[in-house]
């Protein structure tokens, strides 16, 4: 599952390469978590990534004391990667914010980011149809991809899915 993930996140990466840079603007990460949706699917390959790092244990801590009104726990002023402590491994909403398109009574309207609207409506054909992107993850997981959360807890709930999947005997105490 995580593989086709990480695959369809490539896919995207091809697709949305040409956009216009955000020139370090991070407004959009800088909410609290609530108006940042995912599910629990998007955060399984990051949720393996820090299980091979070491690192799962330390971020379920901080996850314990983090909710839904801090703002998403990955998000750095400071770093040189947008903003973002696990830029590659960001879920949808932070990808299709960027240039994505919804389409509305059969019309593509641009979706996201209302500073780079009106650049992004020169590129409307070339950029990817959120409601398909949407549906390809349904495909991989309808389970795990049916429900948005704000994202702290989306990451949370993935890092439990992966600790207790993988480890049923250790069970982490929170989990
Ligand atoms: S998507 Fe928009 S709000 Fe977010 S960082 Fe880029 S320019 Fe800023
Ligand atoms: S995952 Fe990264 S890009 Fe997405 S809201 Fe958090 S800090 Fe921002």
């Amino acid at each position: 599952m995580s593989a086709k993930v990480m695959e369809l996140y490539r896919d995207l990466e091809r697709i949305q390469r040409n956009l216009p840079s955000c020139n370090g603007c991070r407004k959009c990460c800088d909410t609290p978590s609530v108006n940042i949706e995912a599910t629990i699917l998007e955060f399984l390959p990051l949720a393996l990534h820090l299980l091979k790092n070491n690192s799962i244990e330390r971020w379920m801590k901080i996850l314990e004391t983090t909710d839904e009104l801090n703002r998403c726990v990955f998000f750095d002023p400071h770093s040189e990667h947008g903003g973002c402590s696990y830029h590659s491994f960001r879920p949808l909403v932070c990808r299709l914010f960027s240039g994505s398109y919804i389409l509305r009574k059969e019309k593509p309207k641009v979706w996201g980011c209302r500073h780079l609207k009106p650049q992004l409506y020169e590129l409307l054909e070339g950029l990817p149809n959120c409601q398909e992107v949407y549906s390809k993850l349904l495909s991989i997981d309808f389970f795990l991809a049916q429900e948005r959360y704000p994202i702290n807890i989306a990451l949370k709930k993935a890092l439990e899915y992966v600790y207790v999947s993988l480890f049923p005997t250790l069970k982490y105490k929170g989990a």
